[in-house]
């Protein structure tokens, strides 16, 4: 429900889905991952086997569910998508897995979520095709084997490392998304533009790709809202000057900081002079959850160098009050 939330609800899943790029062609950057994975399915096709698991590690929003659909596109084969959070039970993953047919692409979100239990069946599925289905309960319980087709695991996790590394090692390839260019982003938005038959120019395109996070989820999202501004305030064209007075109304800086983002960053330079002031006091004084604040706002904050954290507690960073247009005070040594 925020603005610039990285993560898709239901309904947002619908409208990305038109969005989609259908192959590899198509998708915009991650020269690196597109390229080595390009390798390993051709690889594979031309061998005429089922491509190598595939794990994809990046925040939410960069494109690892849309990379596995093209994965089972390039392979000419169906895809199944569930998430870790959804396998509560061994027996569920048992279930889906049953249920595969040869070559199919299981995609697995957030696999770093699952329970333990599945995650050690999805081990011997990985390697040997195979998985052993429990029977009854207590001491006449029995192990019944089942030969499963080959199929193509795509996991997906916001850090590899989250990964107890038994089942890291059990993926052939491992690509790593990174944020998005300010270019990349542009063309993001020029491609959506162009299948929601929206007319943007160059510079409209710029100013949404500098306020989107380096995120495609984000670009898309943004460009949706100022879209509507165009259309209601405006002729339907997006140029700079409505992006800039759409995103105004959103309150979506020129930097992509919103309003609790800059909540937090003026509290800590106003307030603390710039800190270093503890997590917990700088939650009180812009009346929000420290977790909200620790997890909602400040990896972006971070990540931008706004914001550093520190042992002794959080401080601003020169390019906090050069954004904030806001003066140092003297002798504080930023
Ligand atoms: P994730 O699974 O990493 O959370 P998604 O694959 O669901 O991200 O992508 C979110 C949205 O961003 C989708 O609408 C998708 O079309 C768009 N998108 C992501 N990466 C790209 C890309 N490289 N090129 C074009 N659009 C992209």
């Amino acid at each position: 429900d925020r603005l610039l939330g990285a993560e898709a609800d239901g309904e947002e899943q619908a409208i990305e889905a038109a969005l989609r790029p259908k192959d590899l062609g198509e998708f915009v950057g991650q020269e690196r991952v597109r390229e080595q994975l390009d390798l390993v399915l051709r690889a594979a096709r031309q061998r005429g086997a089922t491509a190598d698991h595939v794990l994809l590690s990046g925040a939410p929003g960069l494109g690892k569910t849309t990379l596995s659909m093209i994965i089972a596109a390039e392979m000419g084969a169906p895809i199944r998508i569930t998430s870790g959070p959804a396998i509560q039970h061994a027996g569920d993953l048992a279930a889906i897995l049953s249920s595969l047919t040869e070559g199919e692409v299981l995609f697995l979100d957030e696999i770093h979520r699952m329970s333990r239990p599945a995650e050690e069946m999805l081990y011997m599925a990985m390697e040997d095709f195979r998985v052993d289905v429990i029977v009854g309960k207590g001491p006449g319980a029995t192990a019944i084997p089942l030969e499963l087709p080959p199929f193509t695991l795509v996991g997906a996790t916001t850090r590899a490392g989250l990964l107890p590394p038994p089942l890291r090692d059990r993926f052939g390839f491992t690509g790593h998304m990174e944020f998005y260019g300010a270019p990349e982003l542009e063309r993001v938005i020029h491609r959506s533009a162009r299948l929601l038959d929206v007319e943007i120019d160059a510079e409209g395109a710029i100013e949404i790709a500098g306020r989107s996070r380096g995120t495609p989820r984000i670009a898309n999202r943004l460009l949706r809202r100022v879209r509507d501004y165009a259309q209601v305030k405006a002729d339907g064209v997006i140029t700079q000057e409505i992006a800039s007075r759409a995103l105004a109304v959103y309150d979506v800086d020129g930097r992509g900081l919103d309003r609790l983002d800059r909540a937090v960053l003026t509290a800590l330079l106003k307030l603390f002079g710039g800190g270093p002031v503890g997590l917990s006091t700088l939650a009180v004084a812009v009346g929000e959850e420290r977790e909200t604040v620790e997890e909602v706002a400040e990896p972006f904050l971070v990540r931008e160098g706004l914001l550093a954290r520190t042992p002794r507690g959080r401080v601003g960073t020169p390019a906090a009050w050069a954004h904030l247009g806001l003066t140092p005070p003297r002798g504080t040594g930023s």
